[in-house]
């Protein structure tokens, strides 16, 4: 949560490459991180893929990876990408599953948007490639929200998309003070909008500080999705916000398959099942590959109880 005071502290620490190079050659790390992450390579999140769905869970992949300055990456990155959609072509969906149950999850910034030569439609073409190759096998896409600085430029990326690819999702950060507004811009006839409260450091003229004008603003939000025309996507693991989406849905009469929850890989499994069995479309955010420093500090700083387990398992018993 945002109150945690170490928040800023990890969230810095997920920018140091030293201590990148520290935290990731601990070699209990790799176990705690497993948490989180299903594995490294491709075989490692396909299986983890085959277990959700067979639990009636939909699943949205992330090839970890953010802001890179090199094209050789970004290429590599796409390159994953189409290998695992491939991968998606031959799995079996089993049958009653709601709507597209694979999806994958997108960041621009690691298909190039900030190269110093054309980043935005190096970003742009590449993220293209990556639809049309989900199209071919029935998966849905989703771009998501990086740091403020990158929210207009991914905002008008995703609207270019969507004229080929009406299915393209994104997502919205409650703490940022914008979102409000871009949530009534974007909530209308096909749209599909990830609601998450933001796992980035802002600075207080773009972002609430305070966790509870973070939840305000996530419930503001919510109503405005909810009370729209779009396909809402709650993403959240706040007891809080899940009830507010069950007290909207139940006073707008929205169907159960008119929007979704969704958590993260590893966190409230228990939650997560439990709505599935209640008839909700469930989908779990799942990253994974090499890259997974930047997308683990996120998780400990969110969370004093991730960074006690962690540096509990740093001390031999
Ligand atoms: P928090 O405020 O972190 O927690 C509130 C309450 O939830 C806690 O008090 C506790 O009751 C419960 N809770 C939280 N974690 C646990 C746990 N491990 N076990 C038990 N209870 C727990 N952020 C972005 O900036 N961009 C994105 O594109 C993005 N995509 C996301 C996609 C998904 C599917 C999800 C779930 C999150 C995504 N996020 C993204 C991260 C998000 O912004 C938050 O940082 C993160 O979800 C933590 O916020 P929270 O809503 O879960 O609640």
């Amino acid at each position: 949560a945002l109150g945690n005071p170490l928040r800023p502290l990890l969230l810095a620490a997920g920018r140091s490459t030293l201590l990148r190079r520290v935290v990731t050659a601990l070699p209990v790390t790799r176990s705690v991180v497993r948490r989180y992450v299903p594995g490294e390579g491709q075989d490692a999140v396909v299986d983890a893929t085959r277990d959700i769905l067979a639990s009636g869970r939909a699943i949205s992949i992330d090839h970890l990876g953010e802001d890179t300055s090199d094209p050789a990456q970004a290429e590599a990155t796409v390159q994953a990408y189409l290998a695992l959609l491939a991968a998606f072509g031959r799995l079996d969906v089993p049958a009653g599953l709601p709507v597209p149950a694979l999806e994958v999850s997108l960041k621009l910034s690691a298909l190039g948007q900030f190269l110093p030569q054309d980043g935005h439609a190096v970003a742009l073409a590449n993220a293209r490639r990556i639809c049309s190759a989900a199209e071919a096998v029935g998966a849905w896409v989703n771009v998501d929200a990086e740091d403020h600085t990158t929210t207009d430029s991914t905002l008008s990326i995703v609207r270019e998309l969507r004229a080929d690819h009406p299915s393209v999702a994104t997502v919205l950060q409650a703490y940022l003070r914008r979102t409000e507004d871009d949530c009534r811009t974007l909530a209308g006839e096909g749209s599909r909008i990830r609601l998450c409260k933001g796992a980035y450091a802002e600075p207080a003229d773009v972002a609430f500080q305070r966790s509870e004008e973070v939840d305000d603003s996530y419930r503001r939000c919510l109503e405005v999705l909810f009370t729209g025309d779009g396909y809402p996507m709650v993403a959240s693991h706040d007891p809080a916000m899940i009830d507010a989406a069950h007290d909207l849905a139940r006073r707008t009469g929205r169907a159960d398959d008119s929007y979704e929850f969704q958590m993260l890989y590893g966190i409230r499994d228990d939650e997560q099942r439990r709505l599935a069995a209640d008839g909700h479309t469930v989908r779990v955010y799942t990253p994974y590959g090499d890259e997974w420093y930047g997308y683990f500090m996120r998780r400990l700083a969110e969370r004093p109880a991730n960074l006690l387990f962690f540096l509990r398992s740093l001390v031999p018993s």
